[in-house]
């Protein structure tokens, strides 16, 4: 599934060129790759528009943590952008409602409604205990009821028989008064598709909708069927308040775009994707997982998420391994100490969780204007003061001021910070991690 578009995305990580910060330049080519890549994989053009221009937006100026390259990156950029074109969380069916509650099966013929039909009562029977009744509508191919039927006996659901000389409506509405009558938790509504948007079919599916009221209407979409799909989304989307999209035939060769389109472009959620034609090819849809999916790459993701919690801690075990290597932490690794805090985002979200020494010596609120201050201070230091700040005597001190545009009592304090800094680096290096933590709580 969907190979195409996560060999291309495949190629973007590695073409993006080393720098700290994603820019317009260095993410221009990635871009571009990505267009190419969604186009091709079938998703529809205002889509992949709107898509680059957020990916974009998102991307600038984002800082790369250390542990990853520019690519991985960009990658986790276009991950959450992914997530978040599907729908950001998953939605699951709404059975909220007197019983019986009502879904309504809506789509083309051959999207796979009468397979969803029967996949969706398994899955609320074994998953959640619910008592189904299963019903078709189609009265135009008594094969389509036979098939329902089918399908139910071999579940063991039950199902109320319907004969292609009955009205549509007057079967669903008989279904629901014998689900009432039978404490049938939930009714699957089975209706007639036709190959093409048709406005009979369209009427009379909207009648059935205003009549049954029911709690899900859900749109059945074979994503096979590439650009198609969406224009049917779309109708079907105008005509009937859908609640909810069945994106079927996606283990076979679809080229996936319209798992990505069609929550855009109705803005309705993709409750469930069929993955085969067995019953049990049925299966939540999770846009986090979707997109991981997409992207091929759970490897990077997973190197990215943990980037992500972890630098606080690599960072940290990074200078316990200087320390026990015998070498001093001096004023320079303090500077890199905040710099580092300055990548992992906004300094007083990450003042109590920095186990490193900066985290220690930096004063709960200090803001950006006090950490810029810092900076400028150890910048105004010579190499030699910045390795042994013991020889900071007065006068040496007074230059440092003057250059940094700050007080000496200020260069006093942040002698005393570092101080601090390095006490906290014994203790590291002499009790390990959690001996660094407790001091700092205590
Ligand atoms: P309907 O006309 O909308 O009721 O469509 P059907 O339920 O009869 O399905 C049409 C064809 O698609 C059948 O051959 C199904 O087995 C097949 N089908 C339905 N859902 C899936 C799916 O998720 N994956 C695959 N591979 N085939 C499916």
């Amino acid at each position: 599934m969907l190979e195409n578009l996560t060999t291309r995305l495949a190629s973007v990580i590695k073409n993006i060129r080393g720098q700290a910060r994603l820019t317009e330049d260095n993410i221009q080519d990635a871009l571009r790759e990505v267009r190419m890549a969604l186009l091709e994989a079938d998703v529809a053009l205002p889509v992949v528009k709107d898509f680059i221009n957020d990916v974009k937006q998102k991307a600038l100026g984002v800082e790369v943590l250390q542990s990853l390259t520019p690519g991985q990156a960009f990658i986790g950029v276009v991950h959450n952008e992914l997530t978040a074109l599907m729908g950001t969380t998953h939605v699951g069916i709404n059975l909220a409602t007197t019983p019986p509650a009502i879904i309504l099966m809506a789509g083309l013929q051959g999207s796979g409604k009468t397979t969803s039909s029967g996949k969706l009562a398994k899955l609320l029977t074994e998953q959640m205990k619910k008592k189904v009744l299963l019903v078709s509508c189609d009265v135009y191919r008594p094969a389509a009821i036979e098939q329902l039927k089918t399908l139910a006996s071999q579940l063991g659901v039950d199902f109320f028989p319907s004969t292609g000389e009955q009205k549509p409506l007057d079967i669903a509405l008989a279904a629901q008064d014998y689900a009432k009558k039978h404490y049938h938790d939930v009714l699957i509504v089975d209706t007639a598709g036709r190959l093409g948007i048709d406005e009979v079919m369209m009427n009379e599916i909207s009648e059935l909708h205003r009549s049954l009221n029911p709690v899900e209407t859900l749109f059945v979409v074979d994503a096979m069927q590439g650009q198609d799909a969406i224009n049917t989304a779309r109708a079907f989307n105008d005509t009937l308040p859908l609640t909810g999209i069945i994106l079927t035939k996606l283990d076979g060769d679809s080229r996936g775009g319209a798992a990505l389109s069609v929550r855009h472009v109705t803005g309705k959620p993709i409750k469930f994707i069929g993955v085969g034609e067995k019953l049990t090819g049925l299966e939540a849809f999770h846009p986090e997982r979707m997109a991981s999916r997409v992207l091929g790459m759970g490897d990077v993701l997973s190197l990215i998420e943990d980037a992500q919690r972890n630098v606080d801690h690599a960072e940290a075990a990074r200078f316990a391994d200087k320390i026990k290597k015998g070498k001093g932490f001096d004023l320079e690794d303090f500077k890199a100490q905040i710099q580092q805090m300055r990548k992992m985002g906004g300094i007083s979200a990450l003042m109590d969780k920095l186990p490193g020494a900066a985290g220690a010596a930096i004063p709960a609120g200090a803001d950006e204007k006090a950490v810029n201050r810092i900076e400028g201070i150890i910048n105004a230091m010579t190499p030699q003061e910045r390795s042994k700040p013991e020889i900071l005597k007065a006068s040496r001190k007074r230059r440092i001021a003057a250059g940094a545009g700050v007080s000496v009592q200020e260069v006093n304090r942040l002698l005393k910070q570092f101080e601090q800094a390095q006490k906290m680096m014994k203790m590291m290096s002499k009790g390990g991690l959690s001996k660094m933590m407790r001091g700092m709580k205590g």
